[in-house]
Order: C-alpha cells, then sequence, then structure tokens
C-alpha cells in the first residue's frame, strides 16, 4: 500500500491520507437544471478514479457524489420548458445518471439528492438557529457570518472582495450582506416547497452539501471536493456552518481546475461536443476519459476540437498497440496460470530476458511502479499515462517482454481497459457502412447538419462513429 498524497487547498500543503481507516470522499455534483457538459464530469472522472487507485492501492474509501435537486436554476429551467420543477429535476436527474454511465466508470458508493435529505438539512439549520450562528428573518434563515471566526480561511478572501452572490438572499432581510441563507421562505410561482419550523420554504444550496456529507459520511471525513469554482462561496460557507455546528468535517479540501472554453474561438459545433452526451456520441468515452486525464486536475484544462481530435488519436495509438500486442482476455489463464504477468519474476525485478542486450530499457514491472507512484503524488495522472505512452513507444520499437500485460494492468486503473479488447464486436455491418459513407459524402460536401443526422442514425443503430487522423471509424456504442 503506497502512502498516497493530496495538495489540501486550506492549508497549501501535501496531505497523507490515514491507511487505517476509511476515505470518505464527497464531491460536489451538478446542479440538476440542464444537461452536463464535459466541465462537470471532470470532478466525477477524477474523484471516481482517485476512488478506484485507493482501492487497488488496498484503501477503504467510499465515495459520495451529490446531486443538488432543489436550486433557483431549477425552478427557471423548469418554467422555460413549461414543466413542473419536479419533473424537470427528475428528467435532469436522470439524463445526468444516465450521460456519466456511458463513462463506464460505474458509479459513487453514494448519490443523495437533496430532495431527500430535508430532515437532516432542517436539523442542521435548527442547530446553528440554537446556538446564535443563524437567526430568522421573514420567514428565510441566515447565517451570521460575523459568529464565526474562521470565516473565509478556504478562500483566503478579504471581506470587501466576498460576494455570496445568487445563494445570498434577501438584503433588506440580512443582518449583515455578508450573511448567506440557509433556508429561503417559500415565493409566489415556486412549486416545490417542504414545511419547516420557519414556515414553508427551501434549503439554501449551501446547507444542502454540509447536510448530505455529514448524513453519508459522518461529522468527519478524508476529502472534500469540487471545482475550483465552489471555493467561495459555496464551500468557505460549507465550513462554516459545519464547523460552527460544532462538526469538525472535511480534513483536505481538493479542488480540480476549470474546464475551459475559448469562448471566442468555439463555433457552434464545438458549444456542441461540449455537453458530455455530444462528446461521447462523438469521440467515444475512452477519448473522453483520456482527455480528462490528460492534464493534472488542480490545473485548468483547455477544451476544443482539437483537444478532443488529439485524445482520440491517443486512444487511437493505445488500440493499434494491442492490434499488434494482444493479450489473452481469458480470466482463466490470466488468473490460473499467471499469464497477465508473465514478465514479471515473483520478486517482482525483471526476468532475465528484458535484461538480455546490454541496454536496460525501464522494464515493464518499474514502469507500473511509476505510474502508481505518480497516482499517489497528488494523483498525477499527466505523469502516469505519461508511463503508458513511453512503454507504449518502446514495445512499438522492439519487443519488451511483459509490455502489453503492464499497459493494461495500468489503462485499468484509470478505467480504460476496455482499450486492451480494441475489436471486440466491431464487426460492422453492410447497413451502418453504408451510412457511414453517406455521412462522409455528405460532410465532404460541407452539408453538416445531414451529416449530424446520419450519426444519430447510426448512434440508433447502436453504432458510435468516432473522428480520428486516419479516418473515422465505427465502434459498437457503450
Ligand atoms: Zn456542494
Amino acid at each position: 500500500m503506497r502512502e498516497v498524497r493530496i495538495k489540501d487547498t486550506l492549508t497549501g500543503e501535501l496531505r497523507t491520507l490515514d491507511p487505517d481507516e476509511e476515505v470518505g470522499i464527497y464531491a460536489c455534483g451538478p446542479t440538476v437544471y440542464s444537461r452536463i457538459h464535459i466541465g462537470n464530469a471532470r470532478p466525477f472522472v477524477i474523484f471516481m478514479l482517485l476512488t478506484r487507485f485507493l482501492e487497488a492501492e488496498g484503501y477503504r474509501a467510499k465515495l459520495v457524489i451529490n446531486v443538488t435537486d432543489i436550486n433557483d436554476k431549477i425552478y427557471n429551467a423548469a418554467k422555460l420548458a413549461s414543466e413542473s420543477s419536479e419533473d424537470c429535476a427528475k428528467r435532469m436527474t436522470a439524463a445526468y445518471f444516465e450521460d456519466t454511465g456511458r463513462l463506464g466508470l460505474g458509479r459513487p458508493k453514494a448519490e443523495p439528492l437533496a430532495s431527500e435529505t430535508i430532515d437532516s438539512i432542517v436539523d442542521l439549520i435548527s442547530d446553528l438557529t440554537k446556538s446564535g450562528h443563524a437567526y430568522e428573518s421573514g420567514g428565510d434563515v441566515y447565517f451570521r457570518v460575523s459568529s464565526f471566526a474562521g470565516y473565509g480561511k478556504l478562500s483566503n478572501r478579504r471581506t470587501e472582495d466576498m460576494d455570496q452572490g445568487e445563494e445570498a438572499g434577501s438584503a433588506s432581510l440580512k443582518g449583515s450582506p455578508l450573511d448567506f441563507a440557509l433556508w429561503k421562505s417559500h415565493k409566489e410561482g415556486e412549486d416545490t416547497w417542504w414545511n419547516s419550523p420557519w414556515g414553508p420554504g427551501r434549503p439554501g444550496w449551501h446547507i444542502e452539501c454540509s447536510a448530505m456529507a455529514e448524513a453519508e459520511l459522518g461529522p468527519s471525513f478524508a476529502i472534500h471536493g469540487g471545482g475550483s469554482d465552489l471555493v467561495f462561496p459555496h464551500h468557505e460557507n460549507e465550513i462554516a456552518q459545519s464547523e460552527a455546528a460544532g462538526r469538525p468535517f472535511a480534513r483536505i479540501w481538493m479542488h480540480n481546475g476549470m474546464v475551459e472554453t475559448d469562448t471566442e474561438k468555439m463555433s457552434k459545433s464545438d458549444g456542441n461536443i461540449f455537453q458530455l452526451s455530444e462528446a461521447l456520441d462523438r469521440f467515444g468515452r475512452e477519448a473522453v476519459v483520456a482527455y480528462l486525464i490528460s492534464g493534472h486536475y488542480r490545473q485548468p484544462l483547455a477544451f476544443g476540437s482539437e483537444h478532443m481530435d488529439e485524445a482520440v488519436a491517443r486512444v487511437e495509438r493505445l488500440r493499434n498497440f494491442f492490434r499488434e500486442n494482444p493479450v489473452d482476455a481469458s480470466p482463466g489463464r490470466a488468473a490460473g496460470e499467471g499469464s497477465a504477468e508473465p514478465a514479471r519474476g515473483a520478486s517482482g525485478e525483471a526476468p532475465p530476458e528484458q535484461q538480455r542486450g546490454g541496454s536496460v530499457g525501464t522494464s515493464p514491472d518499474a514502469r507500473v511502479d511509476s505510474f502508481r507512484d505518480a497516482l499517489a503524488d497528488d494523483f498525477n495522472t499527466p505523469r502516469a499515462m505519461a508511463e503508458v505512452f513511453e512503454l507504449v513507444g518502446e514495445a512499438n520499437r522492439g519487443e519488451v517482454p511483459g509490455a502489453s500485460e503492464a499497459v493494461r494492468e495500468m489503462l485499468d486503473l484509470v478505467g480504460l481497459s476496455s482499450l486492451t479488447q480494441p475489436d471486440e464486436g466491431a464487426e460492422t455491418d453492410e447497413t451502418a457502412q453504408k451510412l457511414m459513407e453517406e455521412r462522409e459524402a455528405a460532410r465532404a460536401e460541407k452539408d453538416f447538419e445531414h451529416a449530424d443526422r446520419i450519426r444519430d442514425e447510426l448512434a440508433a443503430l447502436g453504432w458510435e462513429v468516432r473522428d480520428s487522423a486516419a479516418g473515422p471509424s465505427l465502434v459498437p456504442k457503450v
């Protein structure tokens, strides 16, 4: 079991996870008012893969990603779609499960909905009003920021630079502009509300997460994560609420950088593929995952069709590698005869074959170790993936015994082991082939609408078109 270190936003230091206790991770999930985009998929992928890695290292881990299904944005979106806010939230929650399911990484252990956590939310607000950290005003309840000495410690902002934004509540009801709403009284035209000691209404966004994290992970847990845009005010307010109520709360704050689009450069078609479901249709799940782990999670990640094309080329390179260097997929042989790791000696050292010829490269074994070391070091996925591509490059230049098994082991850790079976079920039928040719012709004539329609037709038939530098190809939809 490796020592795993994560950079903590609060202290700015690398913090080590405790191997003796369950690593509870709470990551803020989406507000379900529209289909999610690639930027929302980044924390989902990062925290799912971090959990997978921790478990592979022998840690016990529990990942919780919530769904914010009570929010102003949902009321507004429901009005525009002429449906109830409950229906809108349900429809978009289902779409979120479907889209993230297509990433093929499994699901978090718990995915609580705010609408199903109301009792815990009301209890937490009651604790805060009783202890004087919150006050009722005109049916709303506000957190009294001046009552919490640690306010601002996560975001390191000066008070004059703090703006509570749209979640702030009504200025005339607040004791101070810095205070923020824990409970909002029911307003005319809002079609969902709950009863509370302060009258009918609904919770504020920040208190939802404090309550859901505690309900799933207890009053103290290892990691709280989310996008860096949530540091202020969302996470600053979560700390204030939970700590003021006497909960120790999260020990490490882990933030992923934003996926950045160049709005000036972004074409309409780039705008479409920014939606996760569109990106999955167009590029396939492997390329989407490969793209999202191509940069360090803490750094911003540039998004555009050229970046997706690069990701497609990288996964094609891996598929081609496994076409040339197949691994035995039968679990019997892999487990029974050790064929999954034929190049490894019992001692873990490189076997003699690899030491022949004088120039000893890095053994596949050592590559896997470096890969895991990189992930243990603040989850450095680009450094880890560099090991994969260096080994693939070496093996492409000359035989490296055990290379494909080592690459498979590494890809499995980042949810990409499907690339080891590059042509599984990939026999295309004639209809699909014809449609793809028709689509190519339409694209050549720049009739992109027609081309997109054919892509949808193919999708309905169970085929995904993947465009790469080598031309388009058909793969069965996941
Ligand atoms: Zn949250």
